[in-house]
């Protein structure tokens, strides 16, 4: 073989992503070999890029970084017979052992030996991927490559998004970035009836109403009681939706939910954030942690919602060829972006 690809890795410890050839990578008899197409840029990436903390303790150098991809199968393990070259395909960039309790019990996504490509293994931002047959998600013809490139982050907002009953309900979501923006699309679709979103950055606000029938409110500008009034709301949010990791949005979603309101928590806060126990106590709130997505429950109802007219395409603001990756990552650091992605050509 011996063939070479344009890849994005993270080889010095410093801030920047560099593209590099690379050897295409040898696949196992259970994987297939993707050729991406699209690819899109996480708030994770940017993490790597900036090499923070988190990103130096986690991610090794060397590494090609990305997890959002779209692409088609271009070669098939020995073993793999239920897909076929070709195929277009997205996936699930979490790899995941059988071996676990949780996984023998079917529930993948809550695996502790859980991986991921472009953070612990070889990523996605490259001309080839080799993933295991079984991440691969094959995609409809009517997903194109810019959607198929946004499923992961679609995920996390379906995942946080159905954690909780919404139809007739009012929901607040904290945080207009892309996945929040995502899943206050996803709220109205599924018949939340209010859907209120909030940040402090107006741009993203801007955005949130270019791509959903939701309420944006600046909670630098306005005040959130005066908000659910002018909707005639008496109690507050039934259900809530942290997606922005700022502890001062985790309190006031406290604050403004009714007795008995569900929160789920997508949202990373930096580090350790006090929270008010007793509030959540006195107001008998339940609170779940989200992370990725079901494996693959998720993955199927996003689709069949894609395919049932759940719109979320002007959350990709920007394309760049990948040649151009600086660009897309300087966009994306500038915080005021929605979806960025790279294509692979
Ligand atoms: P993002 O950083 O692009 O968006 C967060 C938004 O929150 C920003 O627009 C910011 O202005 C806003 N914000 C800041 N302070 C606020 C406040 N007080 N009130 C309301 N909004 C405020 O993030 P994203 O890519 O859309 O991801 C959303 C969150 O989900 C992030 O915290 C990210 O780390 C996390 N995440 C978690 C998982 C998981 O598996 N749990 C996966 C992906 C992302
Ligand atoms: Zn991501």
């Amino acid at each position: 073989m011996g063939r070479d690809m344009k890849a994005l890795a993270k080889t010095k410890p410093e801030v920047g992503l560099w593209l590099e050839q690379r050897p295409v990578p040898e696949i196992g008899p259970d994987d297939v070999l993707i050729r991406i197409r699209k690819t899109g840029i996480c708030g994770t990436d940017i993490h790597i890029w900036n090499w923070d903390d988190w990103a130096a303790r986690t991610v090794p150098l060397g590494l090609v970084t990305g997890h959002e991809f779209a692409g088609e199968i271009v070669e098939l393990g020995r073993n793999v017979t239920s897909l076929a070259i070709g195929q277009r395909c997205s996936g699930e960039g979490h790899l995941i052992s059988n071996q676990s309790r949780q996984s023998r019990a079917g529930k993948f996504h809550l695996d502790p030996a859980t991986r991921g490509i472009g953070v612990n293994e070889q990523g996605a931002f490259a001309q080839y991927l080799s993933l295991p047959a079984f991440n691969v998600v094959p995609l409809p013809d009517e997903i194109d490559d810019d959607i198929g490139a946004i499923l992961d982050p679609l995920g996390n907002a379906v995942h946080t998004a159905l954690s909780f009953d919404l139809v007739g309900e009012d929901v607040l979501i904290t945080g207009a970035g892309p996945i929040g923006i995502m899943a206050a699309a996803v709220a109205r679709h599924v018949g939340a009836r209010h859907v209120v979103i909030t940040d402090v950055n107006q741009d993203r606000l801007d955005l949130a109403a270019q791509v959903a029938d939701v309420v944006p409110v600046n909670v630098a500008l306005q005040d959130l009681h005066a908000v659910q009034a002018s909707l005639k709301m008496k109690q507050g949010f039934d259900v809530g939706m942290e997606m922005s990791g700022n502890q001062a949005a985790l309190d006031q979603m406290i604050e403004n939910l009714v007795m008995g309101g569900r929160i789920a928590m997508l949202g990373i806060p930096p580090g350790k954030s006090p929270v008010d126990w007793s509030r959540i106590v006195f107001k008998a709130i339940t609170l779940k942690g989200v992370y990725g997505r079901e494996i693959f429950e998720t993955w199927y109802k996003m689709i069949a919602m894609l395919e049932n007219g759940l719109d979320i395409r002007r959350v990709i603001t920007h394309r760049f060829p990948v040649d151009q990756f600086r660009d897309g990552f300087k966009v994306m650091r500038a915080g005021s972006s929605g979806k960025v992605v790279l294509d692979w050509g």
